[in-house]
């Protein structure tokens, strides 16, 4: 008889709600982590009473009802609306592309100027197929909007020319024409009031949780714990790489405490000149409406997958994508529960990796 029913290898989200659903079916959970802390990648720490975001922003957005009353249910959400803005060389435009950024632009003030000035820019790049991915933004936007606010974000985003990156990392590029910088569409959208951490710790209350363990570092003595492994970390890396290995894009950030109480006025700010090294400048303050008498701010900057350093975002090319399919058919042979972005190798927002791991628990244990 092992002591478990459950090991849950990665206490993020999907890890959590795992373990909060099958815990409340009566399973015993044991959840381990690799690193020093719960909540994999929207773990915040408190610096100067300032919830930061250490693995980047993190905004929980969401069109489903069921997921915003489950999260709701564990710590409240305030009403944090995304609304970032772009800096380039110095000049502020609203983000995501609407009628404050046409305004701003162009000095336009009607929606019927703004769609005249991106037709006749972007009149002769209708090309039948773009060969690139600048062919296919100039296609969308014009020129302006195109080499200010896209290309040197993009370009040092992926660390390769615009015009060597595929098409279809763009397929399309979303005009507002209303004065509405609210970045998503989203029904339901916040930020849980105290931070990240009250909803881990109330997913996972009365579970029995260690950090700073690594699976693989003793894989023997974890298996023997539970009758069910649950798998979030990396696929690749349960099968020993034997396909080869998945690549990701990662990221690098620099946080900084400063002595004044507010930097930039905004949660988010992109940076999307070529020449600034860094992709975005966080304040965390502001997605809490934080009044503290000093501020923390996150330079954001992207770096190339490499070993070692975090995977944060799959590249979905057709080399990943056959080699994942590898994986999978050796997971679909496995008594093992894989779950999550790593262990799916799939981009997941928050809402959509709760949805997951509650569809999970609910075809295991009912609803
Ligand atoms: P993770 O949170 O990565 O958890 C996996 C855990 O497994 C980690 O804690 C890891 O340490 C652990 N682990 C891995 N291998 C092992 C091992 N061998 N042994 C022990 N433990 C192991 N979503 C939104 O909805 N809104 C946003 O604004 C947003 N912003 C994001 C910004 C960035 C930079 C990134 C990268 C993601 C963002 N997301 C956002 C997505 C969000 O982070 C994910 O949906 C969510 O964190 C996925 O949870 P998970 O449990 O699958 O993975």
């Amino acid at each position: 008889q092992k002591p478990f029913d459950y090991l849950i290898v990665g206490s993020g989200l999907y890890g959590a709600v795992f373990a909060h659903e099958a815990q409340k079916h009566q399973k015993k959970c044991l959840v381990i982590d690799k690193r020093d802390h719960l909540g994999g990648n929207v773990y915040c720490e408190a610096v100067e009473g300032i919830n930061v975001h250490k693995y980047g922003a993190h905004i929980f957005h969401t069109n489903d009802k069921a997921i915003w009353d489950y999260v709701n249910r564990f710590v409240t959400f305030n009403r944090y609306t995304n609304s970032p803005l772009a800096n380039y060389k110095g000049d502020l435009y609203n983000l995501p592309f609407n009628m404050n950024t046409f305004y701003k632009l162009w000095g336009v003030t009607s929606p019927q100027e703004a769609q005249e000035i991106i037709a006749s820019q972007t009149k002769k790049y209708q090309v039948k197929t773009p060969k690139n991915l600048e062919e296919q933004a100039l296609s969308l936007v014009g020129e302006d909007i195109y080499y200010k606010l896209i290309k040197g974000y993009t370009e040092k985003q992926w660390g390769r020319k615009a015009v060597d990156l595929p098409a279809f990392i763009i397929k399309r590029l979303p005009l507002r024409f209303t004065f509405d910088n609210n970045y998503f569409n989203d029904t339901y959208q916040g930020i849980p009031i105290g931070g990240y951490n009250k909803l881990i710790e109330g997913l996972l209350k009365d579970v029995v949780c260690k950090t700073g363990v690594d699976y693989f570092l003793d894989k023997t003595h974890w298996d023997q714990m539970a009758d069910t492994i649950v798998f979030t970390g990396k696929i690749d890396e349960f099968y020993g790489y034997c396909h080869g290995k998945l690549e990701y894009r990662s990221l690098r950030f620099e946080h900084e405490t400063l002595d004044q109480p507010n930097y930039q006025g905004n949660a988010v700010v992109n940076y999307t000149d070529a020449e600034t090294p860094y992709t975005r400048v966080l304040e965390h303050k502001h997605f809490e409406f934080g009044k503290q008498n000093k501020t923390v701010i996150t330079r954001e900057y992207p770096l190339e997958a490499a070993a070692g350093n975090e995977p944060y975002y799959p590249i979905n090319n057709a080399k990943n994508s056959d080699l994942y399919k590898k994986y999978k058919a050796m997971a679909a042979n496995d008594e093992v529960i894989f779950g999550g972005r790593l262990a799916e190798y799939k981009y997941y927002d928050m809402h959509q990796v709760i949805a997951a791991a509650l569809s999970k628990t609910k075809s295991l244990f009912g609803s």
